[in-house]
């Protein structure tokens, strides 16, 4: 077997030559092979050639942007083992899985074109009509089918277990989500213009209480597979096609995080947007098609959850055989509204989780880090947390007293 080593472009063509399967997906040489890694763990390149392109994704022994920070190589195995467990279920709503390297940690997927990463769009101020119904529906797909609503409890168990094991990366999840922001950790860091606001968070024991409520729920409530690290930046969009990628935080845990990891984004984006305000472009529209993404996005995974449910499970929890009388349907679908309720409070409690750890933990999003002057960047991040300090206490309403409650912010 041969030995891991980091690849750069050369390596990649190499490797790709040497798989005759991946060779001819790309065609005749010449190929051309460029780095686009912006993430903060791997190295990812794109390959392109006269009949097609690829993109090459290889784990590398420490955190990409952090090289004193080791992290294992087998974080590769977990994002195939997720793109492997929901490719059944989703569609094409993930990259198809070309090949993984199990020695290299390289994976070989589909390269997404002319995709753009999400959270850059939201940034320039661009629409895209679908994207919020998409991502709704990924995970509806991907969360039902992985519950025991629709698989057995022995495979899900043995799937849980699999998951279970990617102990560094749920650390990272763990450490910087759920603990860091509340207390004095030499990673947190923060606007300067925001050090009051980040002593008193961390001065107020009932919302340290509550946070810790929602960890405790993260690491006792494994639903179903979540992808774990569902923002903006893990989604890539056209006007018309939107795609899931990077599943390497993947576990069994609440559905609620991967719902509230994207409506978090949402409300980052839309605190961010004065932030990019010209004189021809307030963003305050645009603002607020932002905000119009968090009902529509929300419907889009109860509808589909719904859906599924109510056309038959086939895992061990509220079998139909339980409920085949007429008394007993209608209890189950009072269940079902009940149950996709409890994702919307978890919904609301980790939207405001992950909205806190990117203001104040150890990394940002672009979406407050390209607003250059940092006093216009600390007004924009004030506002973002004092939503997120309401929504980690009050994981209560729906979608449109979540925005009303943006209202009872300072803006
Ligand atoms: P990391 O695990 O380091 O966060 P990502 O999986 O988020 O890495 O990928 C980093 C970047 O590479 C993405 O932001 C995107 O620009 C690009 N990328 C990732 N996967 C694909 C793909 N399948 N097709 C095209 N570009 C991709
Ligand atoms: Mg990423």
């Amino acid at each position: 077997m041969e030995s891991y080593r980091k690849l750069d472009t050369e390596g990649v063509r190499a490797w790709i030559a040497a798989d005759a399967e991946l060779a001819a997906l790309l065609g005749a040489l010449p190929w051309e092979v460029r780095e686009v890694s912006d993430g903060n763990l791997n190295a990812v390149f794109l390959a392109g050639g006269p009949a097609g392109a690829l993109c090459v994704k290889q784990a590398l022994p420490t955190v990409r942007r952090d090289e004193s920070w080791p992290l294992p190589l087998d974080r590769a195995k977990y994002e195939v083992a997720w793109m492997r467990a929901v490719a059944p279920h989703v569609g094409r709503a993930i990259p198809r899985l070309y090949r993984f390297d199990p020695s290299l940690y390289v994976i070989a997927m589909e390269a997404l074109s002319p995709h753009v990463i999400l959270r850059g769009g939201l940034i320039r101020g661009i629409r895209y009509p679908h994207a919020a119904v998409a991502v709704g529906r990924y995970v509806a797909e991907a969360t039902f089918a992985t519950s025991d609503l629709a698989m057995p409890f022995g495979r899900r168990f043995e799937q849980m277990a699999l998951f279970a094991r990617n102990e560094a990366i749920l650390r990272i999840s763990v450490d910087l989500i759920l603990n860091d922001p509340y207390m004095d950790s030499p990673r947190n860091r923060c606007t300067p213009g925001l050090a009051d606001i980040a002593a008193d968070l961390r001065a107020d024991a009932p919302l340290r209480v509550a946070a810790a409520g929602w960890g405790y729920r993260f690491l006792t409530n494994p639903q179903a597979l979540v992808h774990g690290d569902l923002h903006s930046g893990s989604v890539m969009v056209t006007e018309t096609d939107t795609r899931v990628i990077d599943g390497e935080f993947a576990f069994h845990g609440p559905i609620g995080f991967d719902t509230g990891a994207f409506i978090g984004n949402l409300l980052l984006s839309f605190f961010s947007q004065p932030g990019y305000a010209t004189a021809g472009d307030d963003r305050v529209a645009y603002g607020e098609w932002v905000l119009d993404q968090i009902p529509k996005f929300w419907t889009a995974f109860r509808d589909r959850f719904l859906e599924l449910w109510r056309a038959g499970g086939g895992g061990d929890a509220y079998r139909a055989e339980v409920f085949a009388d007429p008394a007993g349907q209608a209890a189950l679908d009072a269940a079902r509204l009940k149950f996709v309720d409890a994702i919307w409070a978890d919904t609301v409690g980790f939207a405001g989780m992950k909205m806190i750890r990117r203001i104040l933990g150890y990394a940002h999003v672009a979406d407050f880090e390209d607003i250059a002057d940092p006093e216009l960047r600390a007004a924009c991040e004030r506002p973002a947390l004092q939503m997120a300090r309401w929504l980690v206490q009050n994981p209560c309403g729906s979608p449109s007293g979540m925005i009303s409650g943006i209202g009872g912010v300072a803006l």
